[in-house]
């Protein structure tokens, strides 16, 4: 995992000698490197004007900047941050006029601890809002029922509030502005955590601590317990992101079960995500899944074409990025059909590569930057048995036909994993190319292979190496 603090480190002292020493201490040293992502480094600043003005005067030595620290390209957004902003208000406010001009380094000093009291208390991120979330009619439910709770109008019917949807589609973004809506406006106590976590948090105040006597040790982990419980039973509202991870952790499940009628009892507000229903997740007990059903269930489905193309067109304008057709636009939004990460991960490259590259993004120079050619490569169900049989040494009669031999039955279930993520194609179109197998056959085999790979290492190592392969021939 990169450091990012550090990378940015790296950064600033190349940008202290090329920018102004009035214009570096004004707008660079504030800046909070906040996400890495696909990409793109997301700074926030305290002030409204950040992006403008650095992206105008020194957007060029900025990137240059990032390529070099970060050895490729590299995108950045400036965002300003509601709490930043208001801790530097305060500050100078403080500070007497002949003073000032020491605000900005006495500021820098303490915006890492206001960035870090935000993000312990209630772990949100300030860009995911009620405002910049695009509404079309697959995610409309959804939106509505957010909405709703964090206007704190919806009640009992909406508690907890279930969503889910694939991945890539909005559902951390909505969780996470009920929680900002909640903490701005109606100034509760919110906190924010995805289910891995939480469940580093429990594990950590389980298992954590030095050798002592089983006395000793016993009563520091009830002291540790009640607090972590506390924690969690402490607030008005509990945001739980990706429950489903939760399944086959039975002293996570035990934790979030008391956690959840503690809250709810005291009728407390609780939201939860996740890529499929509750009754879809595996290994849970029924209490907890009936639990997860007591209030609404909201999905989100698949963006049409046109709220992709409205959610890019968001992205550029908020960047104040000129120079996209509406040409490519669509173009962009019809290459990346299920998943808005990496539509916006598609439109960071494109950027990346048009400002190192001193090019405009015509439609060319797009397909160009996402590497299309090979993108639209027609992968066929055929190669991936032909290559899936090659990799692990075996014939492609034996993938599709009938042999119960281990090493025969484990490259088959990888191949099926395969045709579905690669192609895309129907259950039954790659039964019926793998010996006439059943629809619920290569189901139940991708599903297995799927959420084995969440436990065993080797056999992620030796599915990402098999895509390498089929992707690179
Ligand atoms: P999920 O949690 O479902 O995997 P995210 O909420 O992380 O997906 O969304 C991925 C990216 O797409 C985020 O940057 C998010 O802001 C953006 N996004 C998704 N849906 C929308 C939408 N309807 N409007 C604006 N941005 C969206
Ligand atoms: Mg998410």
């Amino acid at each position: 995992m990169i450091n990012l603090n550090e990378k940015w480190t790296k950064v600033l002292s190349i940008l202290k000698e090329e920018i102004p020493n009035e214009s570096y201490n004004t707008w660079v040293l504030p800046l909070v490197p906040s996400v890495f992502e696909k990409n793109k480094l997301t700074l926030f600043s305290p002030h409204s004007f950040t992006a403008v003005t650095l992206k105008q005067s020194y957007g060029e030595i900025i990137t240059r900047a990032l390529a070099e620290v970060f050895k490729e390209p590299v995108q950045f957004e400036i965002i300003q941050d509601k709490i930043l902003a208001e801790n530097f208000e305060k500050a100078q406010r403080k500070v007497k006029k002949e003073e000032q001009k020491k605000i900005t380094a006495e500021f820098s000093e303490s915006k890492y601890d206001a960035l870090k009291q935000m993000l312990s208390d209630c772990h949100l991120n300030t860009k995911y809002q009620f405002d910049n979330f695009v509404v079309g009619s697959y995610n409309k439910l959804a939106y509505g029922a957010a909405l709703g709770v964090a206007e704190g109008k919806a009640g009992e019917k909406f508690n907890p509030l279930f969503i889910y949807g694939g991945s890539g589609l909005g559902k951390t973004h909505l969780i996470q502005a009920i929680g900002n809506y909640i903490f701005s406006k109606r100034k509760l106590k919110v906190k924010y955590v995805t289910t891995e976590e939480f469940l580093n948090d429990l594990l950590e105040n389980l298992y954590h601590g030095v050798e002592k006597d089983t006395f000793t040790k016993g009563a520091e982990k009830n002291k540790r317990m009640t607090k972590f419980r506390q924690k969690y039973r402490s607030v008005d509202v509990l945001l739980i992101d990706d429950i489903q991870f939760v399944a086959g952790k039975a002293r996570m499940e035990e934790e979030l079960f008391n956690i959840f009628d503690a809250l709810y009892q005291g009728g407390k507000q609780i939201v939860l995500t996740s890529d499929r229903l509750p009754s879809e997740i595996k290994g849970i007990s029924d209490r907890l899944k009936t639990r997860f059903e007591w209030g609404l269930m909201a999905d989100i489905g698949v963006p049409d074409l046109e709220t992709r193309m409205a959610i890019l067109k968001q992205l550029i304008d908020k960047e104040g990025q000129t120079g996209f057709s509406l040409e490519v636009i669509e173009f962009l939004a019809s290459v990346y059909k299920n998943n808005i990460r990496e539509l916006e991960g598609a439109y960071n490259k494109v950027c990346a590569y048009c400002s190192v590259y001193g090019e405009e993004p015509t439609l060319d120079i797009v397909k160009k930057a996402i590497n299309y050619n090979s993108l639209s490569k027609k992968i066929t169900i055929d190669f991936i048995i032909n290559k899936t049989a090659e990799f692990f040494g075996i014939s492609e009669e034996e993938i599709k036909g009938g042999s119960r031999v281990a090493a025969v039955a484990y490259a088959r279930k990888a191949a099926i994993y395969a045709a579905r993520e690669l192609t895309g194609d129907s259950w039954q179109s790659i039964g019926n190319v793998l010996g006439n197998r059943k629809h619920s056959t290569i189901m139940y085999s991708y599903t297995e292979v799927k959420e084995n790979m969440l436990r065993d290492d080797k056999l992620c190592d030796e599915i990402n190496t098999l895509f390498n392969i089929i992707n690179q021939s």
